[in-house]
């Protein structure tokens, strides 16, 4: 994708004010920055998860990619709207709450730290990068799909509310409401685990803290990633579990990726509440991996695949050890041991 065009992206929807439950301004900036693609239409469910379709030609879906819309902050108190003071949502402990200033928009406060700062080393840093730089991947996966004139159908979902729970993600997956053998990709920002690194490619995830991944999906990104030499880590990031988990334990087969994400939930490691930055480059690199993987999975039927080719090998090994076998065998039957 064009450095500017992501750019742009990437201010907007950073630059948009989001909370547990408070979505509705993300969903109106996801809604706008998808409108002028022909090939994509938009719903919702019922509790408001935006659902977005790509389709382009007869090509069956495979893949729904899904990033939250929520990040941990502030809201109002509403058990004693009068006197009762703000509600912290999402995971930061508690004696860091009083570390930063808060910036309120109507009914619910953000930290008041910037929206958007790219630096010249190439970090992002932001109020909040998780899981916005999710959703802006998801939304560039979608106008990379129409540049190119992908032939192709896949699903793009943006969840509400996974800072207290997964409660987008369980309203979508107890109505599962795409075909039935379609595979839920969360991407998420994700703390430093498992060896790997920020700046060294996007992370597929062997799993998070609860569960393993489908072993399918992931095998299909990381031979995109070899066809396309795009470099990417495969790491098990078990700092926290992601929606990936909880779509499972409702039985949709699901993977994940993660851009590594530096001040994780804006906790800094001396103790206080700043930005939370990635790596530019890693967020290039993983909406690459992920337009390449959808374009292949459409294609179909790929032989280059690593599993095939490990196959391959262990057919070849089989075979061309026949003559050791059928010497031993005899030498055995020989001997009368
Ligand atoms: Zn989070």
């Amino acid at each position: 994708m064009h450095h500017q065009k992501l750019l742009t992206l990437l201010r907007r929807v950073l630059e948009t004010p989001t909370a547990p439950f408070h979505e509705y301004h993300m969903a109106a900036t996801i809604r706008e920055l998808l409108e002028p693609l022909p090939h994509v239409t938009i719903t919702e469910d019922k509790f408001g998860n935006l659902i977005a379709c790509y389709r382009r030609g007869r090509k069956s879906p495979r893949l729904a990619f899904a990033a939250h819309l929520d990040h941990p902050g502030w809201v109002k108190n509403v058990k004693d709207p009068e006197n009762g003071a703000p509600e912290f949502l999402g995971g930061v402990p508690a004696d860091r709450l009083g570390k930063c200033p808060v910036k309120w928009f109507g009914d619910f406060g953000m930290w008041d730290l910037p929206a958007f700062e790219l630096t010249k080393d190439g970090l992002i840093r932001s109020r909040a990068c998780d899981d916005l730089i999710g959703c802006v991947e998801i939304v560039a996966l979608f106008h990379e799909l129409e540049r190119r004139e992908a032939e192709a159908t896949c699903y793009g979902l943006f969840t509400r509310a996974e800072e207290v729970g997964f409660v987008g993600a369980v309203h979508l997956a107890k109505s599962w409401p795409l075909p039935k053998d379609v595979r839920f990709v969360s991407l998420e920002t994700s703390a430093p685990r498992g060896g790997a690194e920020m700046g060294k490619g996007p992370v597929v995830r062997v799993g998070d803290r609860m569960s393993v991944f489908d072993d399918a999906v992931t095998a299909e990104l990381l031979d995109a990633a070899t066809a396309e030499k795009i470099e990417v880590q495969r790491a098990l990031l078990d700092g926290g579990s992601c929606e990936a988990t909880a779509t499972q334990l409702y039985g949709i087969p699901s993977a994940a990726m993660s851009v590594i994400l530096g001040n994780y939930h804006n906790c800094t490691p001396d103790g206080g509440i700043d930005v939370e930055f990635v790596s530019l480059a890693d967020v290039k690199a993983l909406i690459k991996l992920i337009t390449a993987t959808v374009i292949r999975m459409a294609e179909g039927g790929r032989k280059d695949s690593a599993k095939a080719a490990m196959k391959k090998r262990l057919e070849e090994r089989v075979r061309s050890h026949q003559i050791y076998d059928r010497a031993a065998r005899k030498h055995w039957k020989n001997s009368n041991l």
